[in-house]
C-alpha cells in the first residue's frame, strides 16, 4: 500500500520505518529543509560544536526494545546530564538532593538529618495542594520553592504557580543523597554524530522517500491509501475551532572563547533574569575538542501563530478545545494522528519511539483484518 506521513521527527520516522520493513511504500514529508524534527542538531558553522538547534535532548529511557532500536541507527556515547542552577548569587546542583541543601542552609546535615529537616520547612498546613504553588510549599516550604520553583516556573508557564495544578510537581522533587544525575532510567546516551544522523538512518531504506521544504495539504490525501500526521491537530483542520495552546522557545545565539560556564545546561532560577537557562552545547560532546562555544540563551514565551509550538499547556480551557478536536479526528477518514503535536501532549523521546512502534504494529494488524485504522491508537 502507499502511505503519507507528515513529520520527519522520531514518530514518523519509526513509524514509516516499520512499514517500509512490512513492504508498503512510504512517503515522509516536512515542513522544514530537515529530518529529525525538534530533535535536528547540526554543526554550528563557526565554531564546528553540535548543536541542538532547537533546544537539549538527552536520550534517557528504561524501555530495553527503545534502547535497542536506537542503538541499531547509530552509535551511543555514555552521557550523563547534570544540571546547575543559578540563584541568589550562586550556583547550585539539581535536582535539589543533599548538596543543595547543605549548600542552601549552610549546613552539613546527613540524609536522616536532611529529611527531618525539610520535614519542618514544608507548610504541613496545606492538607490538600491544589496548585503546584501548594504542592511545592508543602514538599519543600517556602524557602526552597523561591528559591528554585517560583521564579523558574513563572518565567516558563507564563502564569504564577498559584494558577498551574498540583499535578505538575507529582512527587516530592528532592533528594536525601549525592546523586546529581538528572535521569533516574537504566538507559542514558547521546548520540555520537547527533540525532539527525540517527532519524536518517532510520529512513535510510528503499521503500521510503523523504520530501522536505514540502507542507502537506488536505487535498493530499486522496494520493495515499492512509495518512500519519504528526503535525499539530488544530492545524490539520486549519484551526476553524480556534487555537490549542502552546509556550514557544527564542534563542539567543552567542559565541564563547574556551568553556563559558562548564557544563551543558545552567538553569536560572530568579525572575528578574529574563531567561530560563543558557545552554553550552558542546558539553553535551564531552569526547570532542573545541576551542570556541557556542551557547544558547532560552527565553519561553506564549506561541503566537507564527511560532514554533513547543510546550502544550493542557489547561482547563485547552483541554476542552482538545476534545472537540478529538471528535472531529475521529470523524475523519484515513487518518492517523500521532506523536506530540498530533496528540497535543508533551513526550520523551523515548516515549515517542515506543508509540511510534506500538502504532506500526496496530496499523498493520487492521491491514491484516482489513479494518479502517482509528484516529488514535494513543489518547490525545
Ligand atoms: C525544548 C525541548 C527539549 C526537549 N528535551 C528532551 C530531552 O532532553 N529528552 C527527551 O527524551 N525528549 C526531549 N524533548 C521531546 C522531543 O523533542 C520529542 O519527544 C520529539 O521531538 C517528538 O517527536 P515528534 O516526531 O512527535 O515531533 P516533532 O519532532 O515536533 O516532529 C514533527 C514534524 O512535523 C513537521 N510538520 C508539522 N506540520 C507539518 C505540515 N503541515 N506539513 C509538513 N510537515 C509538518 C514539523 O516541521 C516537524 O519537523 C524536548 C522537547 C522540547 C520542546
Amino acid at each position: 500500500m502507499n502511505f503519507c506521513l507528515v513529520g520527519a521527527g522520531f514518530s514518523c520516522a519509526v513509524i514509516g520505518r516499520e512499514l517500509a520493513g512490512a513492504g508498503h511504500r512510504v512517503t515522509i514529508i516536512d515542513v522544514r529543509d530537515h529530518v529529525a524534527g525538534n530533535c535536528h542538531t547540526e554543526r554550528d558553522t563557526e565554531t564546528n560544536v553540535m548543536t541542538h538547534v532547537y533546544g537539549p535532548h538527552i536520550f534517557h529511557t528504561d524501555d530495553q526494545e527503545v534502547w535497542e532500536y536506537v542503538n541499531r541507527f547509530t552509535t551511543f556515547k555514555s552521557y550523563v546530564n547534570r544540571v546547575k542552577t543559578t540563584s541568589m548569587g550562586q550556583v547550585f546542583s539539581l535536582p535539589i538532593n543533599l548538596h543543595t541543601i547543605n549548600q542552601f542552609f549552610g549546613k552539613t546535615m546527613r540524609p536522616d538529618e536532611a529529611r527531618a529537616f525539610i520535614e519542618q520547612q514544608a507548610d504541613t498546613s496545606i492538607e490538600d495542594p491544589q496548585t503546584f504553588e501548594e504542592q511545592a510549599m508543602r514538599f519543600v516550604g517556602k524557602e526552597l520553592y523561591e528559591a528554585f520553583f517560583k521564579g523558574y516556573t513563572q518565567k516558563q508557564w507564563g502564569c504564577h504557580p498559584s494558577e498551574l495544578p498540583a499535578s505538575i510537581l507529582k512527587r516530592l522533587p528532592v533528594r536525601f543523597n549525592y546523586n546529581d544525575n538528572y535521569f533516574f532510567h537504566r538507559f542514558q546516551g547521546m548520540p555520537e554524530h547527533g540525532y539527525t544522523k540517527l532519524v536518517e538512518g532510520i529512513l535510510d531504506h528503499p521503500n521510503i522517500t523523504v520530501k522536505l521544504s514540502t507542507r502537506f495539504e488536505r487535498s493530499m490525501l486522496d494520493e495515499y491509501d492512509h495518512v500519519f500526521f504528526s503535525g499539530p491537530l488544530d492545524g490539520f483542520f486549519d484551526y476553524e475551532l480556534g487555537r490549542l495552546g502552546y509556550r514557544t522557545l527564542d534563542f539567543e545565539r552567542f559565541t564563547y572563547q574556551g568553556d563559558y560556564q562548564g557544563c551543558a545546561v545552567m538553569n536560572y532560577g530568579e525572575e528578574e533574569v529574563p531567561y530560563t537557562r543558557i545552554t553550552e552545547h558542546k558539553h553535551f560532546s564531552p569526547w570532542e575538542e573545541h576551542d570556541g562555544s557556542v551557547c544558547y540563551r532560552e527565553y519561553s514565551r506564549e506561541c503566537g501563530e507564527e511560532d514554533i509550538p513547543y510546550y502544550p499547556i493542557r489547561l482547563v480551557k485547552e483541554k476542552a478545545l482538545l476534545a472537540d478536536y478529538v471528535e472531529k479526528a475521529r470523524q475523519t477518514d484515513k487518518v492517523t494522528f500521532v506523536g506530540r503535536l498530533g496528540t497535543y501532549r508533551y513526550l520523551d523521546m523515548d516515549v515517542t519511539i515506543r508509540e511510534a512502534l506500538d502504532t506500526a504494529r496496530g496499523f498493520l494488524k487492521c491491514v491484516e483484518e482489513k479494518k479502517p485504522a482509528p484516529a488514535f491508537f494513543v489518547e490525545a
